[in-house]
């Protein structure tokens, strides 16, 4: 088990006039190796409650366990969970501010005070896994394109070689090429170097072709941990919380409701065109 979360609470501006509930008893367990979906409306909850996960937010009660360890006991070294647990915040390209790339893939390592060699050599290594190649070491990060800061961003954290790897809307603003080669990264991530990842998305289809598991929050609250087809099974509730299932879920709602024996829990185009196939070879 890598993260447990045990009835967090957290209240922004406790005890001012501006007091807002942000998590209301949040219960949650992570394994190691898990690719896990986080969904829910603006305002929900979502970044809030990542920014517990690596001790960047404290809650207002409630406990974190990393590794067994609980998070908020005294001495516990939180320097150390933020290079294991790293965070990709939503925009991240706002915060490249070295003169080059390599030079803004080196700062965390560098803050881990590693050798010269091992931080060019993990610098080196996280560019690769992003797809950025030598020839974009010595750019400034003002010259590339959207998608191109985004991923050394993300490359400036796997630097830190962290276990689990938390991505706030990593795709948002992209173009769908952009969009689904970060993601393609991402799961290479998780697939070759078994890393945890917990990835924040307004896309039911990113989500149901990535996630082996999806949190749903709601209010400050998580109203649903299954696996995404479990999930998008309960579509007429995602609605009332302003969220939605893939669209081609509601594709096969609508071909059972005309008498098409279809199964009723596809959730990805791919798994409906072949299921559609089947049924017109029939
Ligand atoms: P999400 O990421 O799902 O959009 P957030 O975690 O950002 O949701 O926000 C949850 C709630 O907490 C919202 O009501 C938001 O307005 C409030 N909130 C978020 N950050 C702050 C903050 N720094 N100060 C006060 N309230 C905040
Ligand atoms: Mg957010």
């Amino acid at each position: 088990m890598a993260i447990k979360v045990e009835h967090l609470n957290h209240i922004y501006g406790e005890g001012t006039a501006f007091e807002q509930y942000a998590l209301k008893d949040v219960n949650v367990t992570i394994e190691d190796g898990q690719f896990v979906g986080l969904i829910g409306h603006t305002g929900s909850g979502k970044s809030t409650l990542i920014q517990h996960l690596n001790g960047l937010l404290r809650g207002s009660s409630g406990s974190i366990y990393y590794n067994g360890e609980n998070i908020y006991s005294e001495g516990y070294d939180m320097k150390s969970l933020r290079s294991k647990v790293g965070l990709v915040f939503q925009y991240p390209e706002h915060q490249l501010f070295e003169v080059d790339v390599f030079s803004d893939v080196c700062f965390g390592p560098k803050n881990l005070g590693l050798s010269k060699d091992e931080i060019e050599e993990r610098a080196k290594g996280a560019l690769e896994q992003v797809g950025l190649d030598e020839s974009f070491y010595r750019k400034s990060p003002f010259e590339l394109s959207g998608g191109q800061k985004r991923r050394v961003a993300i490359a400036g954290v796997l630097a830190m070689e962290p276990e689990v790897l938390i991505l706030d809307e990593p795709t948002a603003g992209l173009d769908p090429k952009g969009r689904d080669e970060i993601l393609d990264e991402i799961k290479a991530l998780h697939r070759e170097k078994k890393i945890t990842i917990i990835l924040v998305s307004h896309s039911m289809e990113d989500m149901a072709r990535y996630a082996d598991r999806l949190l749903v929050m709601n209010h400050g609250e998580k109203v649903f941990d299954d696996s995404p087809k479990n999930v998008f099974k309960h579509y007429k509730e995602l609605e009332k919380m302003g969220l939605a299932a893939p669209q081609i879920t509601y594709v096969v709602h609508e071909l059972r409701e005309h008498g098409v024996d279809i199964a009723d829990d596809l959730t990805t185009v791919e798994e409906a065109r072949d299921a559609i196939l089947k049924i017109l070879r029939r």
